[in-house]
Protein backbone atom coordinates (compact mmCIF):
# COMPACT_ATOMS: atom_id res chain seq x y z
CA UNK A 1 0.00 0.00 0.00
CA UNK A 2 1.34 3.60 -1.31
CA UNK A 3 -0.13 5.14 2.04
CA UNK A 4 -0.49 4.48 5.13
CA UNK A 5 -3.38 5.65 7.79
CA UNK A 6 -2.87 7.88 10.70
CA UNK A 7 -5.72 7.75 13.24
CA UNK A 8 -6.52 9.20 16.56
CA UNK A 9 -9.62 8.57 18.36
CA UNK A 10 -12.10 10.53 20.80
CA UNK A 11 -14.67 8.79 22.40
CA UNK A 12 -17.77 9.97 24.71
CA UNK A 13 -18.68 7.13 26.96
CA UNK A 14 -22.07 8.02 29.14
CA UNK A 15 -21.46 7.56 32.87
CA UNK A 16 -23.88 4.95 34.74
CA UNK A 17 -24.68 7.75 37.11
CA UNK A 18 -28.52 8.23 39.05
CA UNK A 19 -28.64 11.76 37.70
CA UNK A 20 -27.15 14.10 35.62
CA UNK A 21 -23.76 15.85 35.78
CA UNK A 22 -24.44 19.01 37.80
CA UNK A 23 -28.33 18.76 38.68
CA UNK A 24 -30.86 15.86 40.08
CA UNK A 25 -32.21 15.10 37.39
CA UNK A 26 -32.73 11.35 36.30
CA UNK A 27 -29.50 10.60 33.73
CA UNK A 28 -31.79 8.05 32.46
CA UNK A 29 -33.55 9.51 29.51
CA UNK A 30 -33.64 6.74 27.13
CA UNK A 31 -37.43 6.37 25.41
CA UNK A 32 -38.85 9.23 27.86
CA UNK A 33 -41.18 11.77 26.68
CA UNK A 34 -39.31 15.15 25.15
CA UNK A 35 -38.07 17.44 27.68
CA UNK A 36 -39.53 15.69 30.77
CA UNK A 37 -36.42 15.09 32.47
CA UNK A 38 -35.11 19.00 32.69
CA UNK A 39 -34.65 21.42 35.32
CA UNK A 40 -33.75 24.99 35.51
CA UNK A 41 -29.52 23.90 35.66
CA UNK A 42 -29.78 21.41 32.72
CA UNK A 43 -31.75 23.97 30.34
CA UNK A 44 -29.25 26.56 30.91
CA UNK A 45 -31.27 29.22 32.28
CA UNK A 46 -29.98 32.57 33.96
CA UNK A 47 -28.93 32.09 37.74
CA UNK A 48 -29.22 28.52 37.78
CA UNK A 49 -25.85 26.99 39.51
CA UNK A 50 -24.47 23.63 38.44
CA UNK A 51 -23.39 21.21 41.73
CA UNK A 52 -21.12 18.22 40.14
CA UNK A 53 -22.01 15.08 40.54
CA UNK A 54 -19.36 12.94 42.52
CA UNK A 55 -20.53 9.31 41.31
CA UNK A 56 -19.82 10.75 37.94
CA UNK A 57 -16.35 11.72 38.55
CA UNK A 58 -15.66 9.12 40.01
CA UNK A 59 -16.49 7.06 37.52
CA UNK A 60 -14.08 9.29 35.38
CA UNK A 61 -11.43 8.51 37.63
CA UNK A 62 -12.17 4.73 37.70
CA UNK A 63 -11.66 4.84 33.86
CA UNK A 64 -8.46 6.71 33.70
CA UNK A 65 -7.26 4.16 36.16
CA UNK A 66 -8.48 1.45 34.55
CA UNK A 67 -6.88 2.70 31.58
CA UNK A 68 -3.37 2.92 33.36
CA UNK A 69 -3.38 6.54 32.76
CA UNK A 70 -2.50 9.43 35.73
CA UNK A 71 -4.46 11.02 38.20
CA UNK A 72 -4.31 15.08 38.26
CA UNK A 73 -5.11 15.27 41.53
CA UNK A 74 -6.28 19.21 41.58
CA UNK A 75 -8.21 19.36 38.56
CA UNK A 76 -11.42 21.42 37.28
CA UNK A 77 -13.88 22.32 35.10
CA UNK A 78 -13.65 24.60 32.32
CA UNK A 79 -16.13 26.32 30.03
CA UNK A 80 -15.97 25.13 26.35
CA UNK A 81 -17.60 28.28 24.40
CA UNK A 82 -19.76 27.75 21.53
CA UNK A 83 -23.39 28.04 20.42
CA UNK A 84 -25.85 25.99 18.90
CA UNK A 85 -29.46 25.20 20.07
CA UNK A 86 -28.97 22.42 21.76
CA UNK A 87 -26.66 24.23 24.30
CA UNK A 88 -28.30 27.11 25.20
CA UNK A 89 -26.14 28.26 27.50
CA UNK A 90 -23.71 28.73 24.79
CA UNK A 91 -20.60 27.14 26.78
CA UNK A 92 -20.64 23.26 27.49
CA UNK A 93 -18.64 22.31 31.10
CA UNK A 94 -15.81 20.59 30.55
CA UNK A 95 -11.96 20.10 31.40
CA UNK A 96 -9.05 21.87 29.54
CA UNK A 97 -5.85 21.71 31.17
CA UNK A 98 -6.17 19.16 33.85
CA UNK A 99 -8.58 16.44 32.96
CA UNK A 100 -8.98 13.84 35.79
CA UNK A 101 -6.66 11.43 33.96
CA UNK A 102 -4.03 11.47 31.56
CA UNK A 103 -0.84 9.65 29.83
CA UNK A 104 -2.03 6.28 30.61
CA UNK A 105 -2.07 2.91 27.44
CA UNK A 106 -4.13 0.14 26.36
CA UNK A 107 -3.27 -2.89 24.90
CA UNK A 108 -4.93 -4.59 22.07
CA UNK A 109 -4.78 -7.75 20.59
CA UNK A 110 -3.77 -8.36 16.76
CA UNK A 111 -3.86 -11.11 14.46
CA UNK A 112 -1.12 -13.60 14.75
CA UNK A 113 -0.78 -13.19 18.34
CA UNK A 114 0.72 -9.39 17.75
CA UNK A 115 -0.19 -7.29 21.01
CA UNK A 116 0.24 -3.61 20.57
CA UNK A 117 0.39 -0.86 23.12
CA UNK A 118 -2.43 2.53 22.30
CA UNK A 119 -1.30 5.26 24.33
CA UNK A 120 -4.31 7.45 26.02
CA UNK A 121 -3.91 11.44 25.94
CA UNK A 122 -6.41 12.35 28.26
CA UNK A 123 -9.53 11.37 29.97
CA UNK A 124 -11.92 13.92 30.99
CA UNK A 125 -15.35 14.53 32.08
CA UNK A 126 -17.93 16.91 30.35
CA UNK A 127 -21.67 17.39 30.18
CA UNK A 128 -23.95 15.93 27.10
CA UNK A 129 -25.87 18.69 24.89
CA UNK A 130 -29.71 18.55 24.06
CA UNK A 131 -30.61 17.18 20.82
CA UNK A 132 -31.95 18.58 17.75
CA UNK A 133 -34.60 16.70 15.61
CA UNK A 134 -34.51 17.83 12.55
CA UNK A 135 -37.78 17.47 10.20
CA UNK A 136 -38.12 19.43 6.35
CA UNK A 137 -39.62 22.54 7.57
CA UNK A 138 -39.02 22.98 11.76
CA UNK A 139 -35.97 21.86 14.05
CA UNK A 140 -37.56 20.11 17.69
CA UNK A 141 -34.71 20.21 20.56
CA UNK A 142 -35.31 17.84 23.36
CA UNK A 143 -33.09 18.60 26.63
CA UNK A 144 -33.59 15.13 28.45
CA UNK A 145 -29.77 13.96 27.38
CA UNK A 146 -28.79 17.59 28.54
CA UNK A 147 -26.38 17.83 31.09
CA UNK A 148 -26.13 13.57 31.17
CA UNK A 149 -22.37 13.15 32.35
CA UNK A 150 -19.76 11.76 29.49
CA UNK A 151 -16.28 10.69 29.97
CA UNK A 152 -14.50 11.74 26.89
CA UNK A 153 -11.00 9.90 26.18
CA UNK A 154 -8.67 10.71 23.57
CA UNK A 155 -5.77 8.33 22.28
CA UNK A 156 -2.75 9.83 20.54
CA UNK A 157 -2.84 8.93 16.67
CA UNK A 158 -1.28 5.40 16.98
CA UNK A 159 -3.54 3.71 14.75
CA UNK A 160 -2.58 2.87 11.32
CA UNK A 161 -4.51 -0.23 10.45
CA UNK A 162 -8.41 -0.32 10.65
CA UNK A 163 -8.03 -3.34 12.59
CA UNK A 164 -6.24 -1.51 15.50
CA UNK A 165 -9.16 0.78 15.63
CA UNK A 166 -11.69 -2.07 15.98
CA UNK A 167 -10.00 -4.07 18.41
CA UNK A 168 -9.23 -1.57 20.51
CA UNK A 169 -12.99 -0.20 20.59
CA UNK A 170 -13.79 -3.59 21.50
CA UNK A 171 -11.35 -3.74 24.44
CA UNK A 172 -12.41 -0.04 25.52
CA UNK A 173 -16.10 -1.28 25.45
CA UNK A 174 -15.23 -4.39 27.31
CA UNK A 175 -13.16 -2.20 30.16
CA UNK A 176 -16.03 -0.11 30.54
CA UNK A 177 -18.68 -2.57 30.96
CA UNK A 178 -15.92 -4.57 33.21
CA UNK A 179 -15.76 -1.72 36.00
CA UNK A 180 -19.34 -0.43 35.36
CA UNK A 181 -18.59 2.68 34.48
CA UNK A 182 -20.96 2.65 31.66
CA UNK A 183 -23.38 -0.12 29.69
CA UNK A 184 -21.43 1.10 26.85
CA UNK A 185 -24.93 0.63 24.73
CA UNK A 186 -23.99 1.75 21.78
CA UNK A 187 -27.88 1.61 20.09
CA UNK A 188 -28.86 3.91 23.01
CA UNK A 189 -26.30 6.00 21.96
CA UNK A 190 -23.63 5.48 25.28
CA UNK A 191 -20.67 5.30 23.77
CA UNK A 192 -19.69 6.94 20.18
CA UNK A 193 -16.82 8.22 18.48
CA UNK A 194 -14.96 10.25 16.64
CA UNK A 195 -12.05 9.71 13.99
CA UNK A 196 -9.18 11.87 13.57
CA UNK A 197 -7.96 10.55 10.17
CA UNK A 198 -5.14 11.73 7.67
CA UNK A 199 -2.99 9.81 5.79
CA UNK A 200 1.10 9.60 5.30
CA UNK A 201 3.29 8.05 2.48
CA UNK A 202 3.66 4.52 3.90
CA UNK A 203 7.55 4.95 5.68
CA UNK A 204 7.08 8.16 6.26
CA UNK A 205 7.48 9.13 10.05
CA UNK A 206 6.13 12.52 10.63
CA UNK A 207 2.71 13.85 11.24
CA UNK A 208 0.59 14.68 7.96
CA UNK A 209 -0.09 18.46 7.73
CA UNK A 210 -3.79 18.07 7.35
CA UNK A 211 -6.42 15.79 9.27
CA UNK A 212 -10.20 15.25 8.74
CA UNK A 213 -12.28 14.36 12.17
CA UNK A 214 -15.38 12.59 11.37
CA UNK A 215 -17.61 13.11 14.08
CA UNK A 216 -20.86 10.88 16.16
CA UNK A 217 -19.83 7.38 14.72
CA UNK A 218 -21.98 5.58 16.57
CA UNK A 219 -21.41 1.84 16.09
CA UNK A 220 -18.03 -0.36 15.40
CA UNK A 221 -19.64 -1.10 12.33
CA UNK A 222 -19.88 2.44 10.87
CA UNK A 223 -16.70 3.29 12.13
CA UNK A 224 -14.98 0.70 9.84
CA UNK A 225 -17.39 1.61 7.09
CA UNK A 226 -16.24 5.13 7.35
CA UNK A 227 -12.44 4.46 7.60
CA UNK A 228 -12.53 2.58 4.64
CA UNK A 229 -14.61 5.20 2.78
CA UNK A 230 -12.29 7.76 3.93
CA UNK A 231 -8.98 6.17 2.88
CA UNK A 232 -10.26 6.05 -0.32
CA UNK A 233 -11.29 9.60 -0.26
CA UNK A 234 -7.78 10.93 0.98
CA UNK A 235 -5.94 8.81 -1.00
CA UNK A 236 -7.78 10.18 -4.64
CA UNK A 237 -6.86 14.07 -3.78
CA UNK A 238 -3.46 12.95 -2.58
CA UNK A 239 -2.74 11.25 -6.05
CA UNK A 240 -3.73 14.27 -7.56
CA UNK A 241 -1.21 16.29 -5.25
CA UNK A 242 -3.72 18.19 -3.65
CA UNK A 243 -4.05 18.01 0.05
CA UNK A 244 -7.24 17.11 2.07
CA UNK A 245 -8.85 20.63 3.80
CA UNK A 246 -8.69 20.33 7.45
CA UNK A 247 -12.53 19.80 8.53
CA UNK A 248 -15.07 18.28 10.48
CA UNK A 249 -17.01 15.62 8.43
CA UNK A 250 -20.54 13.95 9.30
CA UNK A 251 -22.82 11.04 8.61
CA UNK A 252 -25.93 11.43 6.66
CA UNK A 253 -26.55 7.17 7.08
CA UNK A 254 -24.96 4.24 8.14
CA UNK A 255 -22.87 3.80 5.05
CA UNK A 256 -19.71 5.49 6.14
CA UNK A 257 -19.97 8.05 3.18
CA UNK A 258 -18.84 11.45 5.03
CA UNK A 259 -19.73 15.03 4.17
CA UNK A 260 -17.81 18.52 4.89
CA UNK A 261 -19.47 20.29 7.78
CA UNK A 262 -17.16 22.62 8.43
CA UNK A 263 -13.52 23.53 8.43
CA UNK A 264 -12.10 23.06 11.82
CA UNK A 265 -12.10 24.95 14.49
CA UNK A 266 -9.25 25.67 16.59
CA UNK A 267 -8.92 24.94 20.67
CA UNK A 268 -8.74 28.68 21.08
CA UNK A 269 -12.08 29.10 19.28
CA UNK A 270 -13.63 27.83 21.67
CA UNK A 271 -12.29 30.42 24.16
CA UNK A 272 -11.67 27.93 27.25
CA UNK A 273 -11.51 29.53 30.64
CA UNK A 274 -11.75 27.82 33.96
CA UNK A 275 -15.80 27.43 34.93
CA UNK A 276 -16.57 30.14 37.90
CA UNK A 277 -19.54 28.27 38.97
CA UNK A 278 -17.60 25.34 40.56
CA UNK A 279 -14.25 25.13 42.66
CA UNK A 280 -11.23 23.07 41.90
CA UNK A 281 -11.64 19.20 42.65
CA UNK A 282 -9.11 18.14 45.12
CA UNK A 283 -8.25 14.10 45.54
CA UNK A 284 -5.86 12.51 48.33
CA UNK A 285 -3.91 9.96 47.54
CA UNK A 286 -5.42 7.82 49.58
CA UNK A 287 -8.92 8.53 47.90
CA UNK A 288 -7.84 7.27 43.95
CA UNK A 289 -6.48 4.18 46.25
CA UNK A 290 -9.33 3.41 47.60
CA UNK A 291 -10.94 3.88 43.69
CA UNK A 292 -8.31 1.99 42.15
CA UNK A 293 -9.31 -0.78 44.62
CA UNK A 294 -12.99 -0.80 43.15
CA UNK A 295 -12.16 -1.85 39.99
CA UNK A 296 -11.28 -5.91 40.30
CA UNK A 297 -9.81 -7.89 37.89
CA UNK A 298 -9.36 -6.00 34.49
CA UNK A 299 -10.12 -7.95 31.40
CA UNK A 300 -6.68 -8.41 29.78
CA UNK A 301 -5.63 -9.08 33.82
CA UNK A 302 -7.82 -11.85 33.62
CA UNK A 303 -6.74 -13.00 30.09
CA UNK A 304 -3.06 -13.44 31.18
CA UNK A 305 -4.25 -15.40 34.49
CA UNK A 306 -6.12 -18.38 33.03
CA UNK A 307 -3.39 -18.37 30.29
CA UNK A 308 -0.56 -18.52 32.95
CA UNK A 309 -2.95 -20.50 35.95
CA UNK A 310 -4.78 -23.02 33.86
CA UNK A 311 -2.58 -23.31 30.60
CA UNK A 312 -5.59 -22.21 28.21
CA UNK A 313 -4.59 -20.83 25.00
CA UNK A 314 -4.62 -17.03 24.05
CA UNK A 315 -7.73 -17.15 21.76
CA UNK A 316 -9.94 -19.37 24.34
CA UNK A 317 -8.37 -16.77 27.45
CA UNK A 318 -9.78 -13.97 25.04
CA UNK A 319 -12.92 -15.58 24.63
CA UNK A 320 -13.99 -16.67 27.93
CA UNK A 321 -12.78 -13.27 29.29
CA UNK A 322 -15.12 -11.79 26.87
CA UNK A 323 -17.45 -10.34 29.61
CA UNK A 324 -17.43 -10.24 32.81
CA UNK A 325 -20.47 -12.47 33.30
CA UNK A 326 -18.98 -15.19 31.03
CA UNK A 327 -15.65 -14.98 33.53
CA UNK A 328 -17.43 -15.40 36.07
CA UNK A 329 -19.94 -18.35 35.17
CA UNK A 330 -16.43 -20.28 34.33
CA UNK A 331 -14.85 -19.28 37.30
CA UNK A 332 -17.68 -20.73 39.33
CA UNK A 333 -17.49 -23.84 37.14
CA UNK A 334 -13.95 -24.56 38.02
CA UNK A 335 -13.92 -23.23 41.46
CA UNK A 336 -11.55 -26.13 43.34
CA UNK A 337 -10.80 -28.18 40.35
CA UNK A 338 -7.10 -28.59 40.18
CA UNK A 339 -6.57 -30.68 37.05
CA UNK A 340 -5.57 -28.24 34.52
CA UNK A 341 -6.55 -30.41 31.49
CA UNK A 342 -10.01 -30.75 33.47
CA UNK A 343 -10.39 -27.08 33.45
CA UNK A 344 -9.21 -26.21 29.49
CA UNK A 345 -11.86 -29.04 28.59
CA UNK A 346 -14.62 -26.87 30.63
CA UNK A 347 -13.18 -23.85 29.32
CA UNK A 348 -13.46 -25.24 25.29
CA UNK A 349 -17.05 -27.16 26.03
CA UNK A 350 -18.44 -24.23 27.65
CA UNK A 351 -17.72 -21.06 24.69
CA UNK A 352 -17.97 -24.14 22.35
CA UNK A 353 -20.91 -25.84 23.18
CA UNK A 354 -22.77 -24.10 25.65
CA UNK A 355 -22.19 -20.02 24.09
CA UNK A 356 -22.83 -21.38 20.89
CA UNK A 357 -26.47 -22.87 22.33
CA UNK A 358 -27.13 -19.10 24.10
CA UNK A 359 -26.55 -17.72 20.38
CA UNK A 360 -28.93 -20.31 18.38
CA UNK A 361 -31.37 -19.49 20.96
CA UNK A 362 -30.69 -15.77 21.66
CA UNK A 363 -30.75 -15.96 25.09
CA UNK A 364 -28.65 -14.61 28.07
CA UNK A 365 -26.00 -15.98 30.53
CA UNK A 366 -28.57 -15.39 33.40
CA UNK A 367 -30.85 -17.39 31.95
CA UNK A 368 -28.83 -20.62 31.76
CA UNK A 369 -30.17 -23.31 33.06
CA UNK A 370 -27.02 -25.27 33.72
CA UNK A 371 -25.39 -24.86 36.78
CA UNK A 372 -21.54 -24.60 36.19
CA UNK A 373 -20.25 -27.08 38.25
CA UNK A 374 -22.69 -29.89 36.41
CA UNK A 375 -20.82 -28.63 33.35
CA UNK A 376 -18.08 -29.76 35.04
CA UNK A 377 -19.46 -33.68 36.27
CA UNK A 378 -20.07 -34.01 32.73
CA UNK A 379 -16.86 -33.04 31.54
CA UNK A 380 -15.23 -35.55 34.07
CA UNK A 381 -17.85 -38.07 32.38
CA UNK A 382 -16.51 -37.77 29.32
CA UNK A 383 -12.94 -37.32 30.13
CA UNK A 384 -13.04 -40.94 32.39
CA UNK A 385 -14.70 -42.27 28.87
CA UNK A 386 -17.86 -42.86 30.82
CA UNK A 387 -19.79 -41.12 27.93
CA UNK A 388 -18.81 -40.57 24.53
CA UNK A 389 -18.26 -37.19 22.89
CA UNK A 390 -21.52 -37.60 20.47
CA UNK A 391 -23.33 -38.75 23.65
CA UNK A 392 -22.02 -35.54 25.84
CA UNK A 393 -23.09 -33.27 23.31
CA UNK A 394 -26.54 -34.76 23.10
CA UNK A 395 -26.06 -34.46 27.05
CA UNK A 396 -25.44 -30.91 27.26
CA UNK A 397 -28.29 -29.80 24.59
CA UNK A 398 -30.55 -31.65 27.37
CA UNK A 399 -29.47 -29.53 30.00
CA UNK A 400 -29.26 -26.56 28.12
CA UNK A 401 -33.01 -27.15 27.58
CA UNK A 402 -34.30 -28.35 30.74
CA UNK A 403 -31.09 -27.93 33.59
CA UNK A 404 -31.46 -31.77 34.33
CA UNK A 405 -28.54 -33.14 36.14
CA UNK A 406 -25.96 -34.82 33.78
CA UNK A 407 -25.91 -38.29 35.36
CA UNK A 408 -29.66 -38.53 35.48
CA UNK A 409 -30.04 -37.66 31.72
CA UNK A 410 -27.70 -40.21 31.37
CA UNK A 411 -28.79 -43.28 33.21
CA UNK A 412 -32.37 -42.40 32.29
CA UNK A 413 -31.33 -42.33 28.63
CA UNK A 414 -29.10 -45.09 28.83
CA UNK A 415 -26.07 -43.43 27.48
CA UNK A 416 -23.09 -45.27 29.36
CA UNK A 417 -20.70 -46.40 27.54
CA UNK A 418 -20.31 -49.90 27.07
CA UNK A 419 -17.28 -50.61 29.04
CA UNK A 420 -17.60 -54.33 29.38
CA UNK A 421 -15.15 -56.26 26.55
CA UNK A 422 -16.76 -59.33 26.06
CA UNK A 423 -20.35 -57.04 25.13
CA UNK A 424 -18.59 -55.88 22.42
CA UNK A 425 -16.34 -58.54 21.42
CA UNK A 426 -20.13 -60.00 20.97
CA UNK A 427 -20.96 -57.44 18.55
CA UNK A 428 -17.41 -57.87 16.95
CA UNK A 429 -18.11 -61.56 16.72
CA UNK A 430 -21.47 -60.02 14.90
CA UNK A 431 -20.48 -57.86 12.36
CA UNK A 432 -17.56 -59.70 11.13
CA UNK A 433 -19.71 -62.28 10.47
CA UNK A 434 -22.07 -60.42 8.97
CA UNK A 435 -19.48 -58.66 6.33
CA UNK A 436 -17.58 -61.80 4.58
CA UNK A 437 -17.01 -59.44 1.50
CA UNK A 438 -15.53 -56.48 3.56
CA UNK A 439 -13.01 -59.28 4.78
CA UNK A 440 -11.62 -60.94 2.14
CA UNK A 441 -11.18 -57.35 0.39
CA UNK A 442 -8.48 -56.79 3.14
CA UNK A 443 -6.14 -59.06 1.28
CA UNK A 444 -5.63 -56.16 -1.25
CA UNK A 445 -6.66 -53.62 1.27
CA UNK A 446 -5.60 -53.48 5.04
CA UNK A 447 -7.83 -50.58 5.62
CA UNK A 448 -11.06 -52.38 4.40
CA UNK A 449 -11.69 -53.33 7.99
CA UNK A 450 -12.20 -49.86 9.10
CA UNK A 451 -16.04 -49.70 7.79
CA UNK A 452 -16.23 -52.72 10.26
CA UNK A 453 -15.67 -50.21 13.18
CA UNK A 454 -18.31 -47.97 11.76
CA UNK A 455 -20.73 -50.88 11.59
CA UNK A 456 -19.85 -52.08 15.40
CA UNK A 457 -20.18 -48.47 16.54
CA UNK A 458 -23.53 -48.12 15.17
CA UNK A 459 -24.51 -51.55 16.90
CA UNK A 460 -23.54 -50.29 20.04
CA UNK A 461 -25.52 -47.44 19.58
CA UNK A 462 -21.96 -44.82 19.77
CA UNK A 463 -21.56 -46.41 23.52
CA UNK A 464 -18.48 -47.59 23.23
CA UNK A 465 -14.53 -46.20 22.19
CA UNK A 466 -14.05 -46.87 18.94
CA UNK A 467 -10.24 -47.45 19.83
CA UNK A 468 -10.73 -49.93 21.94
CA UNK A 469 -13.75 -51.46 18.75
CA UNK A 470 -10.74 -51.10 16.14
CA UNK A 471 -8.12 -52.50 18.65
CA UNK A 472 -11.15 -55.68 19.10
CA UNK A 473 -11.99 -56.32 15.35
CA UNK A 474 -8.12 -55.97 14.15
CA UNK A 475 -7.56 -58.76 17.14
CA UNK A 476 -10.37 -60.92 15.90
CA UNK A 477 -9.46 -60.88 12.07
CA UNK A 478 -5.67 -61.03 12.87
CA UNK A 479 -6.15 -64.13 14.46
CA UNK A 480 -6.58 -66.74 12.30
CA UNK A 481 -9.70 -68.19 12.87
CA UNK A 482 -12.22 -66.80 10.18
ZN1 LIG B 1 -31.63 19.12 35.32
MN1 LIG C 1 -16.32 16.17 24.03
Amino acid sequence: MKYEIVIGLEIHIQAKTKSKMFCRCDAKYFNAAPNSHVCPVCLGLPGALPVPNKKAIEQCIRLSLALGCNINMFSKFDRKNYFYPDLPKAYQISQYDLPFGYEGNVSIDLPGSREKQIRITRVHMEEDTGKSIHSETKTLLDFNKSGVPLVEVVTEPDFSDVKEVLSFAKRLKQIVKYIGVSDADMEKGQMRFELNMSLRKTGEMELPKYKVEVKNIGSISVLEKVITYEYNRQQEILEKGEVPVQETRGLRDLSGVTYSQRVKEEANDYRYFPEPDIPPIIYTEKEIQELRETLGELPTEKKTRYMNDFGVDAALAETLTATKAKAEWFEKAIEGVEDKELIVAVGKWFVGEVVALMKASKSKLSQLKIQPTQLVTLIQLLKSSKISAPSAKQVVAAMFESGIDPETYIQENGLEMVNDESAIQAIVEKVVASNPKVVADMQKNPNAYKFLIGQAMKELQGKANPQQVDKLILARLTSGSN
